[in-house]
């Protein structure tokens, strides 16, 4: 049997079978959380005019204490007609036009309005108040970078930029298939031997959260055909299948010979890692599939380290692979000879990483404060309290 991969070495692998889908064209109202597949460039320069950054009147810079005759106003959207020669001023709002002629603006609390006229009661200095145009972005300058995730501040740029429509890889299209003849739907008695299916709502969460459309989710019982069935079903339509459990050696596991019937090709099992050692991860042209453990702790955390990532490649997001920082142990960690051990811990604002909880991968309360995996490097002995380690945020 192969060795089994660093937590890095698969993920690499990972990375570098996924391609980024084919992109289309997104509304900007729908365009949050996508990633763009284009550079967006300044149609023109942003803001596009000098105007004003107050209320109040707009001159030629000078002294204080003059007194300007009012020939017009400038309002947001509405510029003035009259141009600002010597001794005039024009009233002007905070986004409109500057008129010609005019090269400051003096707000309205230092300005003694008097209705003709105003007096200036302070010294006005070249480009007092005034926003230049292209200040916030020259025309043809790049605004946004291809690989770039969406946020709220993402959306207005683009828009400010001038554009209407952005252009993003199509979300990703996710099945779910949970295996296990001991699972019960949630909510449903539960007979001998039996849990409630966790994984399903689980990881067809995590899909949604990490930008796919879950278009297909089933439980599927541990029996070779089934399997072999919902695989191929599944295989239809998505673009990457997540299979939960069913996918050791044992005699009532079923995903690796139905995924080989399918025609998926395993690039590698076995991971060293702990929860999340049994991970399978193959392809089928530019499908991707994933078996995780089943243990529900083992599956979100091999979701985060391998699923996640693979997803965010074929969005084409820059930062598909997770930050790394660094953290503190808030509590002792013993190390283990062959596996890299992923703690689930919650990370205090002075950078101390403590563990959330009691750690076996059927524990899945454990999830619930982390926010970060603490990764504690195989080896001999322990890392004590206040050993540096790294984490990924999750
Ligand atoms: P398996 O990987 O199929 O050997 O399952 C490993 C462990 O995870 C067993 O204890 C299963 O009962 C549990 N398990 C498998 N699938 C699920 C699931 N969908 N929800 C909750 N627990 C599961
Ligand atoms: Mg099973």
């Amino acid at each position: 049997m192969a060795e089994p991969l660093s937590i890095d070495e698969a993920r690499a692998r990972v990375l570098a079978t996924a391609r980024p889908l084919p992109a289309q064209d997104v509304a900007l109202a729908e365009a949050l959380g996508r990633v763009l597949s284009e550079d967006v460039l300044a149609a023109g320069d942003v803001p596009p005019f000098a105007g004003s950054a107050m209320d109040g009147f707009a001159v030629r810079s000078g002294p204080s204490r003059r007194a300007l005759r009012i020939v017009g106003e400038s309002r947001a959207g509405m510029p003035a007609q009259a141009a600002v020669g010597e001794g005039e001023a024009v009233r002007i709002s905070t986004g409109a036009a500057m008129p010609e002629g005019a090269d400051a603006v003096l707000q309205l609390e230092l300005a003694e309005d008097r209705g003709d006229s105003v007096l200036l009661q302070d010294e006005v200095e070249p480009g007092r108040n005034v926003r230049r145009a292209g200040e916030d972005l020259r025309a043809g300058e790049v605004a946004l970078r291809a690989g770039t995730r969406l946020g709220p501040a993402e959306v207005g740029v683009a828009a400010s930029a001038g554009r209407a429509e952005v252009r993003c890889a199509r979300r990703p299209r996710v099945a779910v298939l949970a295996t296990g003849d001991e699972l019960a739907e949630p909510g449903a008695p539960l007979g001998p031997g039996q849990i409630h299916d966790s994984n399903l709502l689980t990881l067809s969460a995590l899909a949604t959260r990490a930008g796919a459309e879950v278009a297909f989710s089933e439980h599927v019982r541990d029996d070779a055909g089934a399997t072999r069935d919902a695989v191929a079903r599944a295989l239809e339509t998505a673009d990457v299948l997540i299979c939960s459990g069913g996918v050791s050696v044992g005699p009532h596991d079923h995903v690796k010979d139905a995924l080989a019937a399918s025609g998926v090709e395993e690039v590698f099992w076995r991971v060293a890692l702990r929860p999340g050692g049994p991970t399978w991860f193959g392809a089928r042209g530019e499908r991707l599939v994933f078996g995780l453990p089943g243990n529900p702790v083992s599956a979100m955390v091999t979701f985060a380290l391998f699923a996640r990532p693979a997803l965010h490649a074929l969005e084409g997001d820059a930062q598909a692979a997770p930050a790394r920082s660094r953290a503190r142990l808030a509590d002792r960690a013993q190390r283990r000879r062959e596996r890299d051990e992923c703690l689930r811990v919650r990370v205090d604002d002075e950078g101390w990483a403590h563990l959330t909880g009691p750690q076996g991968s059927h524990q899945l309360t454990s999830m619930l404060a982390a926010d970060a995996l603490a990764i504690v490097p195989r080896g001999e002995g322990a890392l004590e309290r206040g050993a540096e380690v790294e984490i990924e945020r999750i």
